[in-house]
């Protein structure tokens, strides 16, 4: 059973319509998907039109040990997958939970029971999947994610700074590693939000191809309206707009995820992302601040020595590179 955090300290990157419409289409490809709502604010809830009444199971009955994450699950109306929805009370578990012993592992305690308690019943696993939305903050209920995890997919704004706060990212996931779970690995960083006919957006993914080479997914997520609006229906991309390029961005992300299965990432890229700082976080910025007559801010020119070492050359639309 995977279990992937989907993480960044920034809001407004894409993480939960990644985590909906992500969980979605590999419900969608046969896989079954337990999707963990670590947000406060509820959103992934809300898209799946799902409503947690007072007293009623939810991420914070889990999180205080009140409910096993079994009884805390609800189907959607896409079958193979589940939600643990976040309860109006989230907002308070971190206060609560900071009195706790081991308070950073309370999520992990139950997920492993909600998977060994699965085996000793069927011989497999209860899910091929969990995904948790992770909450735009660092804190304990991020935490819980990353313990409870093995894998973080890191989702990413591609538009100016988009890697400002990476570095104290990475960090975070090198001390949980080095701290509290040793099997912890960045596996994928998901571009969001791209529009490929800004220079900027084009120019930001090929940087970020460069500066972490063999884990930024192929297919960039682009920009559609579909996307935002499918939220307000309580539903996932592939029930409101099938056809839409959001639906086909999300599917081909699935197939890559799935395709990992077979090709783990090397240990030496996958180490080298864990304790690299980004190395030119501050040059990309500037660059990006600069006016475009600038021969600086070309994508060739920006990248010339980042993409020489990877052997990449830079290409018009990054997007499928
Ligand atoms: P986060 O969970 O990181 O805060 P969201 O997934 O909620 O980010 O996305 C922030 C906003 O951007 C939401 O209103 C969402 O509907 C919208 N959005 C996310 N991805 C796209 C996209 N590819 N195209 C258009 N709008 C998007
Ligand atoms: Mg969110």
């Amino acid at each position: 059973m995977r279990r992937i955090c989907v993480l960044n300290q920034k809001g407004g990157v894409g993480k939960t319509t990644t985590t909906v419409n992500l969980g979605a289409a590999l419900a969608r490809a046969g896989r079954r998907v337990v999707l963990v709502d670590l947000d406060p604010q509820g959103n992934l809830s809300t898209h799946l039109s799902l409503e947690v009444g007072e007293d009623e199971p939810s991420s914070y009955s889990v999180l205080v040990g009140e409910h096993s994450i079994e009884q805390a699950l609800r189907r959607t109306s896409i079958r193979g997958l589940s939600v643990v929805p976040t309860g109006i009370d989230l907002s308070g578990a971190e206060m609560e939970l900071a009195t706790l012993e081991q308070r950073e592992s309370v999520m992990k305690r139950a997920v492993d029971a909600f998977e060994n308690e699965s085996y000793g019943r069927t011989g497999a696993p209860p899910a091929e999947y969990v995904i948790f939305d992770c909450p735009p903050s660092l804190g304990l209920l991020s935490l819980n994610a990353l313990v409870a995890s093995r894998e973080v997919f890191v989702a990413l704004q591609t538009e100016f700074l988009a890697l400002q706060g990476m570095t104290r990212l990475l960090e975070v996931v090198r001390l949980v590693k080095q701290n509290l779970n040793p099997d912890l690995k960045v596996t994928g960083i998901v571009p969001c939000l791209y529009d490929n006919r800004l220079r900027l957006a084009r120019e930001v993914l090929t940087e970020l191809r460069s500066f972490f080479p063999g884990h930024v997914f192929r297919r960039a997520i682009g920009t559609t309206v579909k996307l935002a609006e499918a939220p307000s229906f309580g539903q996932s991309i592939f029930e409101y707009a099938p056809d839409c390029s959001g639906a086909r961005d999300y599917a081909e992300l699935a197939e890559e995820v799935v395709a990992q299965e077979k090709r783990p990432v090397t240990r030496g890229a996958e180490e080298g992302l864990l304790v690299a700082e980004p190395p030119k976080a501050d040059a990309l910025a500037n660059a990006a601040a600069r006016p475009a007559a600038s021969p600086v801010t070309s994508a060739g020119a920006a990248t010339s020595t980042t993409a020489s070492t990877q052997g990449a050359a830079p290409v018009a639309d990054p997007a499928r590179s």
